[in-house]
């Protein structure tokens, strides 16, 4: 049986769950264990996909097409292995089974409540991976802070595992902040001995703290927080700010965390670690030879998380490079044909972000418009390959209003066109084309020169696709489909063979570059920009 870690926040929220316990168990894996990380969250959304992305930053998909939350990136980022629907359970969807369950008659003649019914929904879920026996570690966050009411259930149901199994087979690490105090110029452990009394409170004692500090922390302040939040003096660990989140594993394996965890529960901590390829990866990054900067352009951009998982893409793609990339967010609404070359001409490539709905719509085709035009390299993702389809119909093919009839409904010439099975979907709720699907790429394609392999595999979120009726006018011009779903035709990729670097790609490409395996496309984006940078010198 697997052993179960799991990650609590105290004090404030955006401390870093995800980063620790990606770290955590990058660190356990370096040592030969068998980890998964696994996250709750405590909305009654029964998945992220409904979210808007200002309310809770990307939504990753999977493979096997689960909308999920971003943290889930960074699992999959750190550790090279991919999550599942399994990895990410909400409120929402843990009431949905025990209702469901309700109505087909499974507790007939009892009241169903929070204890025990939807405690014993999120015990089988949080120990489900544990017993596939694919894994020797289950790492799970719990999402939100010690003390929402929201995240009760969670707390007593981990309270309630940790009574069950074994005393070894269970570990808490509670991640807290000490927050600086600069009129007094001290570090200030209070905050973190409140939210260790909360989670008391409910009776959960956590074995690790995990402390997020700005400044290095004393070794008194150490023996201090030992002493009144219950735990070993060796068990509190510091987390200092770093410039980084892939510094972070190395930051956390200098604190020995990964030892202190392996002692408590009993495991085997003599094994080596091999970190070797982390380490030559932190070193590229740090000691950059290069630099390029590439235009986001976006209607989301006032928020980092939520192109996450592409300005992580451009950091992996970038250090394969030695390159350092600097993303300048370019807001779409901002963008007209007037101020375009003032927004894009001093960039060495442009990417033209996913998203939905009309709004800066039209910036985008004015970018695509500009690099198309100028020669700088363009990668567009989902609505930014459909952006590049609808450009090149209006300027190059001479369709006039030619649009996505998402945006436009009734327009003359719909070049992107809702996909025939979505016509009759009526809910919103993880509905779109979701998850892994095949690609063909055709020979002499840029794409299969980076990629080196004919058939690929690439994870999708969307409801509209290039519309085939315009296929052949379009390869005419000088727009070919280079990539395409082998079972039913779908365009997956367009290129334009004249231009040094243009790329649109129906899917996304960022939910698959990892630290260990930047990704092909983002990577050729970089080689291109350093390209199209020293011809411009
Ligand atoms: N809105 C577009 C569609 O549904 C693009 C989606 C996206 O960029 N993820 O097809």
């Amino acid at each position: 049986m697997a052993k179960y870690i799991f990650v609590t926040g105290g004090v404030t929220s955006s401390l870093g769950k995800g980063i620790f316990a990606a770290s955590l168990a990058k660190l356990l894996q370096a040592r030969g264990y068998r980890v998964t990380i696994q996250k709750f969250d405590p909305y009654i959304n029964v998945d992220p996909g409904t979210l808007n992305p200002y309310e809770h930053g990307e939504c990753y998909v999977t493979e096997d097409g689960a909308e999920t939350d971003l943290d889930l990136g960074h699992y999959e980022r750190f550790l090279n292995i991919p999550t599942s629907q399994a990895n990410n359970v909400t409120t929402g969807r843990v009431y949905q089974t025990v209702i469901n369950k309700e109505r087909e008659g499974a507790y007939l003649g009892k009241t169903v409540q929070v204890i025990p019914h939807i405690t014993d929904e999120i015990k089988h879920r949080m120990l489900m991976l544990g017993k596939t026996g694919e894994y020797d570690i289950v790492i799970t966050e719990i999402g939100g802070t010690v003390g929402d009411i929201e995240a009760l259930p969670y707390i007593e149901t981990l309270r309630q595992i940790r009574w069950e199994l074994d005393e070894h087979d269970t570990l808490v690490c509670h991640l807290t902040l000490i927050p600086y105090l600069k009129s007094a110029k001290e570090l200030k452990t209070k905050p973190t001995q409140h939210s260790v009394k909360e989670l008391q409170t409910i009776g959960v004692r956590p074995d690790i703290l995990v402390c997020r500090t700005e400044m290095p922390m004393t070794d008194e302040m150490r023996k201090k927080l030992a002493l009144f939040c219950n735990v070993n003096r060796d068990s509190v660990i510091q987390a200092l700010d770093v410039e980084s989140i892939y510094v972070v594993p190395l930051e956390m394996q200098k604190e020995k965390a990964d030892i202190t965890v392996l002692k408590k529960l009993q495991l085997p901590f003599d094994k080596p670690s091999d970190l070797t390829k982390w380490n030559v990866f932190v070193e590229k990054l740090r000691n950059p030879q290069h630099e390029v900067r590439i235009g986001l352009v976006g209607k989301y951009i006032e928020l980092q998380d939520a192109y996450k998982s592409i300005h992580e893409s451009f950091i992996h793609a970038g250090t394969l490079h030695e390159c350092k990339v600097i993303v300048e967010p370019i807001h779409s609404e901002h963008i007209d044909s007037q101020n375009v070359n003032s927004k894009l001409a001093h960039l060495d490539g442009v990417l033209v972000a996913p998203g939905f709905g009309n709004r800066g719509i039209e910036g985008k085709i004015d970018a695509i418009k500009y690099v198309r035009e100028n020669n700088i390299p363009f990668f567009g993702i989902c609505l930014g390959m459909q952006c590049a389809v609808i450009e090149f119909a209006r300027n190059v093919l001479g369709m006039k209003n030619a649009h996505s009839t998402e945006m436009e409904p009734d327009t003359p010439f719909p070049v992107i066109d809702m996909m025939a099975e979505q016509k009759t979907i009526k809910n919103k709720g993880g509905t779109m084309r979701l998850g892994a699907y095949r690609c063909d790429l055709t020979p002499n394609s840029i794409a299969i020169g980076l990629y080196k392999d004919e058939h690929i595999s690439e994870r999708h979120r969307h409801r509209y696709e290039f519309n085939n009726t315009y296929l052949e006018q379009f390869e005419k011009a000088g727009m070919l489909a280079t990539g395409k779903n082998p079972d039913t035709g779908l365009v997956e990729i367009v290129e334009i063979p004249s231009h040094p670097y243009f790329i649109g790609v129906q899917f996304h490409p960022e939910l698959k570059s990892t630290v260990y395996n930047p990704h092909p496309l983002f990577a050729g984006l970089i080689g291109a920009a350093l390209k199209y940078k020293a011809s411009k010198n």
